[in-house]
This record gives C-alpha cells, sequence and structure tokens, in this order.
C-alpha cells in the first residue's frame, strides 16, 4: 500500500473490480489518489470491501497505460502515435470502407462489462446506428449470457431476483459453482456473517472451496458432483422435492404455469438420485438429505456462479434451479430467489444496455417492431430486424472471409475466450481490429488502432452491479488521454456519418431512460440523492426495487420448463484423462491485466495447476514442478499443486495470468442456447513439462 500523505478532498464511486460493486471513497492530495476508503454508506458494502477494491488501484497509474492513440497498416508494422483525430477519422474511414466492399454485416463491435453503461450504450447505438447492424456482442457471452436466457424464459427478466441484504433472512444457503470467498468477497461476508447466525449451507461444487470447511463456516453438504453434471444434479433435486410431497402447492398453483408436464418429467426414475448417483459422483442419500434441506426451510437461497453457466447445458441449469426454487415457493420475498454471483463490475449492466445481437437495451428483441420504431424515432435511420452476430459466429465469420472489421472495446478476447488458436485465427484474417483498452493487451497484438481507454478513476457514469443495483461513477481525475471513451465512439459514429453528440454522460443515461421501461425513473439527480437504486425503476417504482417477482413475476406466471440432462461432448478419453476445470483466486482479478499492474501480483505471480494427490503419484509429479497441461486443442505449461481439493480424476486451475494461458487448452464446446463457452469442461493430459 502506497500511502502519499493526508489526503485533501474525495470523491465517492465505485470499485472497477467485482460484480458486488463496492461503493469507495477515493482520497486525494491534489490530483494524486492517495487511498480508497470503503464507503459506510455503499448499498452494496456497507462500509466494507476487499483487497482488491481497497489496495489494487495502482494500475490507473502503472507506466504501461497507453495515453496516445495509435496506428498501423499491418499488424507486423511498428505503431505509430497519432492525433485523437487521425485515429478517429481512420477508424471511420476504414469501417466505411469495408461497409463498401463486403457489405454492412462485415464489421461489429464487442463491448466491454468493465465500461460504464453509458459507454456501452454509446458502443451498441454506434453498432445499429452507424454500423447498419445487430453485430454486437458483449464479454458477458462468455460468463453470464446462460443466466440471461434461463432467468428472462422462466421468471421474465435476465437478472438475478434479491438484494444482497436479503441473504440476512435465508435459512439454508445453497452455493452452486461459485467461490464467493474468492469472486464475490465484500457478499461472501455477508454470507458468512448469517451461516454463523445458524443459517445452514449446501455447497454444489467439484472444488472444495473455502466455504465447504473454513474456521467458522461448515457446509452441511457438499454435493462433490462431477463436472459437467450439473443438470442431473439439480433435476434429481427436485425429483425428492416432487416425489417426497415437499412442493409448495399454493405457490405452484397461483404463481406458476406448466407445472403438470415438468412434474410428470421430473417424477420419472431416471431423474431419481439413485438412478444418477454414478453419473454424478454424488452419494444418493446426501443429494436427498441436500434436497430435503432446502425445501423444508422457511427461507431456502440459491447463489450461484460461472460453475453453472460455463457449460454446454448452462441454460438449461439455470432454468432447473429456477424450477427447484419455484417448486419450493422459494422466490418473491426477503430470504429466497436465484441470484447470479456476477463476475465483472458492470457484466449487468453491459447485458442491460443492449449488447447482446438478439437485443435492443431492456432486453427487448430486434424482432419486435414496435420496440425497434421507439429506437429509429429517436436515433434515425433504420434498425434490422434480424439478430447479428455473436462473438464465436463473428470468429468463425472471419475465418470464412465474411467479416472483416471488429472494434474491441476494453476486453482482451485474445486471453480470456476459449480455444484460442481459433480466437487468433480469426483475428489474423480480419483487415481492421480496433482495440480500445488501457494497455496493449494480448489482443492489441492484432490491432491495426489502437484507442487508449481511461480507468474508472477518470470516468463519469454509472455500473451496475449483481442485485441489479446502480451505482455512480465519479471521476476523481479528467481522462489522462485527453478524451473520454463515450466521446471516442460518439465521434466515430460522427465521422461515418451517424451523428452522435453528447455533452455529458448525464445526457446518454437520460436518453437511456427514455428508451427503456425498466429505467424510467434513472437519472444522476435521482442516483446522487438516493446514492445508487435497483433496477427497474419507473414509475410503479420510483426507488428502484429491491426484490423481483414479488406478487407475480414479470412474465406474469413463473413457467416451468422441461430441463432434460444431456451430457456434454467433451469426454475423458485414454489420451486426455483428466477433466480440467478453472476458477479465480481472491487478489487477481479475470486475465489479471489490472492486478497484475499492482502490489496484489505478489500473492498470486503465477497460475498454477491442482492436482490430487493420486493423480500426481501415478505422474511422478511432486509440489512444484512444472507440468504439461495438453488438450486437444492446444497445450501450455504450468507449475503443479498437489492438492485434494479436487477429486481424483479433475484438475483445477486459474485463468489470470497470461504466460500459462488456460485458454490455450478450452475448446470450442458452448451453451446450446446461448454459446456461453463451456470453459469448466476440458478433457486434458498432465504430465512432467521436464525431469527433475
Ligand atoms: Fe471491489 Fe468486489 Fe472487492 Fe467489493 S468485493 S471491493 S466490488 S472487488
Amino acid at each position: 500500500v502506497v500511502e502519499l500523505g493526508m489526503p485533501t478532498r474525495s470523491v465517492i464511486t465505485t470499485c472497477a473490480y467485482c460484480g458486488v460493486g463496492c461503493s469507495f471513497k477515493a482520497e486525494l492530495r491534489g490530483d494524486e489518489l492517495v487511498r480508497m476508503v470503503p464507503h459506510k454508506d455503499g448499498g452494496a458494502n456497507e462500509g466494507h470491501s476487499c483487497v482488491k477494491g481497497r489496495f489494487a488501484f495502482g494500475y490507473a497509474s502503472h507506466p504501461d497505460r497507453m495515453l496516445k492513440p495509435m496506428v498501423r497498416e499491418k499488424i507486423t508494422d511498428p505503431w505509430r502515435e497519432v492525433e485523437w483525430d487521425e485515429a478517429i477519422g481512420t477508424v471511420a474511414r476504414r469501417m466505411r470502407e469495408l461497409q463498401q466492399q463486403y457489405g454492412s454485416g462485415a464489421i461489429g463491435a464487442i463491448t466491454s462489462s468493465r465500461c460504464t453503461n453509458e459507454e456501452v450504450y454509446v458502443v451498441q447505438k454506434m453498432v445499429r446506428a452507424a454500423f447498419g447492424n445487430n453485430n454486437v456482442d458483449t464479454c458477458a457471452r462468455v460468463c453470464h449470457s446462460p443466466t440471461g436466457y434461463g432467468l428472462k424464459q422462466t421468471f421474465g427478466e435476465s437478472a438475478g431476483t434479491q438484494d444482497f441484504r436479503s441473504v440476512a433472512e435465508a435459512d439454508v444457503i445453497m452455493v452452486i459453482g461459485a467461490n464467493p470467498t474468492d469472486g464475490h468477497p465484500v457478499f461472501a461476508s455477508r454470507m458468512k456473517r448469517r451461516l454463523r447466525e445458524g443459517a445452514k449451507l449446501i455447497v454444489v461444487d467439484p472444488r472444495r472451496i473455502d466455504l465447504v470447511r473454513s474456521p467458522h463456516v461448515q457446509a452441511e453438504h457438499h454435493l462433490q458432483l462431477r463436472p459437467s453434471t450439473n443438470v442431473a444434479v439439480v433435476n434429481a433435486m427436485a425429483h425428492v422435492v416432487v416425489t417426497e410431497g415437499l412442493v409448495d402447492r399454493a405457490f405452484v398453483d397461483e404463481r406458476c404455469e406448466d407445472f403438470d408436464g415438468w412434474e410428470e418429467f421430473i417424477a420419472r426414475p431416471e431423474n431419481s438420485p439413485e438412478a444418477t448417483e454414478e453419473l454424478t459422483g454424488v452419494p444418493a442419500e446426501e443429494l436427498r438429505a441436500a434436497a430435503r434441506l432446502y425445501a423444508q426451510a422457511p427461507n431456502g437461497a440459491i447463489y450461484y456462479g460461472l460453475g453453472v453457466t460455463e457449460h454446454s447445458q448452462g441454460s438449461t441449469m439455470v432454468m432447473g434451479m429456477a424450477n427447484l426454487a419455484m417448486a419450493c415457493g422459494n422466490i418473491g420475498r426477503d430470504g429466497v430467489g436465484v441470484n447470479p454471483l456476477r463476475g465483472q463490475n458492470n457484466v449487468q449492466g453491459s447485458c442491460d444496455m443492449g449488447s447482446f445481437p438478439h437485443e435492443l437495451p431492456g432486453y427487448r428483441h430486434v424482432s419486435d417492431d414496435a420496440v425497434r420504431t421507439v429506437f429509429e424515432n429517436l436515433w434515425g435511420g433504420t434498425i434490422l430486424a434480424e439478430p447479428g452476430l455473436r462473438i464465436p459466429n463473428m470468429f468463425d465469420a472471419a475465418i470464412d472471409g465474411t467479416f472483416r472489421g471488429l472494434f474491441v472495446h476494453g476486453e482482451d478476447i485474445a486471453q480470456s475466450d476459449p480455444n484460442l488458436k481459433h480466437v487468433t485465427a480469426a483475428l489474423e484474417a480480419m483487415e481492421l481490429v480496433v482495440v480500445q483498452d488501457l494497455f496493449l493487451n494480448e489482443t492489441a497484438k492484432f490491432a491495426h488502432v489502437f484507442l487508449p481507454g481511461a480507468s474508472f478513476l477518470e470516468k463519469d457514469g454509472t455500473f451496475t452491479n449483481a442485485e441489479r443495483r446502480i451505482n455512480r461513477v465519479r471521476a476523481v481525475m479528467k481522462p489522462k488521454t485527453g478524451k473520454h471513451e463515450w466521446q471516442i465512439v460518439s465521434e466515430i459514429a460522427t465521422a461515418m456519418g451517424h451523428p452522435m453528440s453528447y455533452g455529458h454522460p448525464s445526457e446518454i443515461m437520460d436518453e437511456i431512460a427514455q428508451v427503456t421501461p425498466t429505467f424510467t425513473g434513472v437519472s444522476f439527480q435521482l442516483l446522487d440523492k438516493l446514492g445508487s437504486v435497483q433496477w427497474p425503476c419507473n414509475e410503479e417504482a420510483p426507488e428502484g426495487t429491491p426484490i423481483m417477482h414479488v406478487d407475480e413475476f414479470v412474465r406474469g406466471k413463473g413457467r416451468f420448463v422441461v430441463t432434460t440432462f444431456v451430457p456434454t461432448a467433451e469426454r475423458s478419453t485414454r489420451r486426455f484423462p483428466l477433466i480440467l476445470t478453472t476458477g479465480r483466486i481472491l487478489s487477481q482479478y479475470n486475465v489479471g491485466a489490472q492486478t497484475r499492474r499492482t502490489g496484489n501480483v505478489a500473492w498470486h505471480p503465477e497460475d498454477v495447476l491442482e492436482l490430487h494427490p493420486h493423480d500426481a503419484e501415478v505422474r511422478g509429479i511432486v509440489d512444484g514442478d512444472m507440468v504439461t497441461l495438453a488438450s486437444r486443442v492446444g497445450e501450455t505449461r504450468l507449475k503443479a499443486e498437489i492438492s485434494d481439493r479436487m477429486p481424483p480424476g479433475v484438475v483445477y486451475t486459474t485463468f489470470h495470468h497470461p504466460v500459462t494461458g488456460a485458454n490455450v487448452v478450452t475448446t470450442e464446446n458452448s451453451d446450446w442456447a446461448t454459446n456461453c463457452p463451456e470453459y469448466k469442461v476440458t478433457a486434458v493430459q498432465v504430465g512432467l513439462a521436464r525431469p527433475r
């Protein structure tokens, strides 16, 4: 921690790391940030913070920060620093040329879940209004897109049901495929507080995460399932609920539909814990006991993470959890619900703002004529009724030669996306790659134009956290690059012939409120008055909505969906006998672009491969050995860490460092509904990298 003397002023803003969305006082001396102090009135954190938000802000002034725009003809050429006018003009001219040569569908953009709502909104607007297509997608494609799909299908809204405060009323907490201690530390503290007060805990995870057994918290049940069998486990729990008479009939009869067909499906013998025990690896009696505990609790709450979504059946699993919660009447009040723990600071917001190729802001389908008319009247021009390309489709089309230009906003796809060989081949095939970022990241190696971005300390706007809370982000200094990101995007759109002009991000939020029914009451004035607000915020809920689906579901009735278990195509084989799954660590954040440029890197200087003692012994591997990790798509090297947190046959690593690059080995398998990559299941082999 660098203490730079006594602060002379402070600004209240929001942490730019995880989806908890902690509020901080940024304390300054002159223009120098002295420290970040958790804000006691922060709606999400109530004065708490973790090591990232509090201490890991040094990246904002790191010497690696790029402050000047740069261009080059070919990716083998050296970069040439240019003024903003030239950089913006180059992007606009080359994008227009690609449109003219290959058609307007040949270009697109990826929005960032690390940027503000206002920035994301203008990027998707630029694509729809100036690029003339719906080829906009978000990095949420690779994390919580199944949440958006699954919760919309069942509840009618692509968002979690509760506020964080609600966990204090839960009697049973079920954590599925999430590691809140590392991924969402401040919310984990709230959860642990409730567990210490006596709430019971069920953990569903192949790995023995900290919550299972820590000094003050013990899980009642740890369902240590085999990777890829989530759906079989949640179906088996629901089977117990249905066949043992634990359904909340009054709730189901009054609030839900399509129950009978689902009940007939779930009661089939093949969904029983006994029938699925061998498949899932979870003892039937343990699973029955966990199902009874959840169903019989006055309040049962589900919290989940990427261990749910990043599977070939990620969307099915989200709907499976929704089915279970509805069957037990665990929706619509304090202490219950189905709650995604969002990874990035603004992944909820980037989805809300119309970043998906099939949805305009507010999750409204582009094929809806009335919705398109609202936007066309405001923006001018015509919005296409056909969905655009998703990120993996953009890569495929680039390799096929039909997709030629990509604007990548604050996202390092050449490190974070799966099957990196395919990603880099796609980037190399494009004629124009524009990267806007703080640093020359891995993706920038393939870029023709680099637009330097601003850190969160230089931004005004909003982030929306995992509980739909819209938090204010306030600039403590001017952009070091000389331009706001929303200005850059607006100027590109204008130079392409679609004038976009805003004087301040508050004007962008006013426009968002004008066209998005769940945001009609939101303004910077309201946020400054209330501190933060949870959407929907409109005439019916002028101060926001902490808990959703209280009297009725957003779609009217909650819908039960048949969730048939379908095994993943990824199987362990003689050549690749182990299953790799991935996760995060407390001190680092995602691909590490920020945290690796802070003191936090000392806590976790490299990714390691956790390996069960049995799997290590048969391969002659000891703790600290350098090992090769190979799948059918690629190979990398990293250090072995012998650990019994994973069961035999399953190995685990994090993905915070580009050198070790776990995504060199992850495959093209993806969720059937959303194409969210199946990061959590890769068949691999592990061997000693070199003799000791
Ligand atoms: Fe930031 Fe998340 Fe830590 Fe809060 S819990 S300080 S939002 S990283």
